[in-house]
């Protein structure tokens, strides 16, 4: 029998073409994913792969879901694709603001801005922490904190956030003024002495600070970095007290990925009270989507300080409303909790086996990760996943995150059959390196 090579011919040519008219973005992999099942993915050639990856935790109920695709079909019959939500709100859209509003871990009374990805919600954030300001006649109060190795999306104001990824913030894009405006203290991760910590924000001078945005409860590009909850009630308690807003993103971290809805466990939530959150990937069912949830006096106080055209849109909305009610009965009926419990067992018992190459293993819910010995590595491991097609019936689709690390992120409602299997050709791989 012939060897067969992967990428195959269909995908070459699409990387190729890619290379050629595509802008210069993040693509690492050779998976051209043309079709979605359950928790596999299919590329143009047909080969298969156990999808770890989700996009990046975006398909968190796996491919052609039956509820989101009945609630796509229900609106795609109304022939109304699209009619833009900022000019008049549509009935799906106003009943996700609702179910936002009341579910979110926001004090309430809580309101809804929807955009069509995570940088727009955290942008959307940005923006009515200058307006509240602005407002209260507080203009001094332009500084803001981001933890180091956070990430909250690459467009121009929010990079500001980002320093996982230098690239995103490195050269060019982060200006003068951003440097100057910008604190950045070290995530409160359990590695972060936290006498050092206290003194940290003690010496800061917060009579110029608008607003401290976090990633919880953990870092998701940053490498599935666990936050360490007393020092986070810590950070909440000083914000209280010298009048910073707090924001809390729960993009990646959110929507079941952490065994919880929004990012932490709910009695987490009734002692800390975000002034805002940010949702998005998952949210969106696989469609595009960003949301930023706030307090109501944070509202914009006129007309078209904000908006998209997008944002908000009855497919997307309709889409949504179907993962939001899936992913809950996935958290309330035990599935994300016995997913947790076979990934930490599986992923132990693997990093054992290799402890010449894996230095530790950590994560939470269904968003866990491996630290390799070196970023080399980490990037082999990854791709001889992928290219184990050329000798398997399957591959796996994996992540990296942080400097050294892969990312395993399921989705929440993968079979027990199918995760082994995963495991199983991630092992195999191990063993050959
Ligand atoms: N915030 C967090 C925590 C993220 O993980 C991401 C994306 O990975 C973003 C914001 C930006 O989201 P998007 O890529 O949809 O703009």
């Amino acid at each position: 029998m012939r060897k067969r090579i992967f990428p195959g011919p269909v995908s070459s040519e699409i990387l190729r073409k890619a290379e050629k008219f595509c802008a210069t973005t993040t693509i690492g992999s050779q998976i051209c994913v043309q079709q979605r099942r359950g928790p596999f993915v299919y590329d143009y050639d047909g080969f298969q792969f156990v999808d770890f990856h989700c996009d990046a935790s975006v398909n968190n109920l796996g491919g052609n879901h039956p509820a989101i695709v009945k609630a796509m079909l229900s609106q795609i019959v109304t022939g109304n694709f699209f009619s833009e939500f900022n000019n008049a709100p549509n009935d799906p859209a106003v009943k996700l603001a609702e179910l936002l509003a009341e579910k979110s871990p926001v004090g309430h009374p809580a309101k809804v801005y929807f955009g069509n990805s995570g940088a727009e919600a955290n942008e959307a954030a940005l923006k009515l922490c200058q307006a509240f300001r602005w407002e209260r006649g507080e203009r001094d109060r332009w500084d803001l904190i981001f933890f180091k190795n956070s990430f909250h999306g690459r467009t121009n104001g929010i990079l500001r956030g980002t320093t996982s990824k230098p690239e995103v913030q490195s050269g060019p894009f982060l200006t003068p003024w951003d440097k100057e405006h910008t604190i950045y203290p070290p995530y409160p991760s359990k590695g972060v002495n936290s006498e050092y910590f206290k003194k940290y924000f003690a010496s800061l001078d917060p009579t110029k600070i608008n607003a401290l945005f976090i990633e919880l409860p953990c870092q998701g590009e940053g490498g599935i970095i666990p936050a360490d909850t007393e020092m986070v009630q810590y950070v909440y308690e000083w914000t209280r007290k010298n009048g910073v807003l707090f924001i809390v993103d729960v993009i990646q971290c959110g929507m079941g990925r952490t065994g919880h809805l929004f990012g932490c466990d709910p009695a987490f939530w009734t002692t800390v009270k975000p002034d805002m959150a940010t949702v998005g990937k998952a949210l969106g069912g696989g469609l595009p989507i960003g949301a930023a949830i706030f307090r109501s006096d944070l509202d914009f106080e006129k007309t078209g300080m904000h908006s998209s055209t997008f944002g908000g849109g009855p497919m997307v909305m309709r889409a949504a409303l179907a993962a939001f009610g899936e992913i809950r009965e996935l958290i309330l009926n035990g599935t994300v909790n016995l997913l947790e419990i076979q990934m930490r067992n599986a992923l132990n018992a693997i990093e054992r086996k290799f402890p010449t190459l894996i230095t530790e293993t950590r994560g939470i819910g269904a968003m866990w990760a491996h630290e390799f010995t070196s970023s080399e590595t980490r990037d082999k491991v990854i791709e001889k996943c992928e290219r184990l097609v050329e000798e398997e019936d399957c591959g796996v689709r994996l992540l990296g995150a942080g400097r050294k690390a892969i990312r395993f992120m399921p989705p929440l409602n993968i079979d027990r059959e199918t995760l082994k299997l995963g495991f199983s050709l991630y092992e195999k791989v191990l063993s050959t390196l």
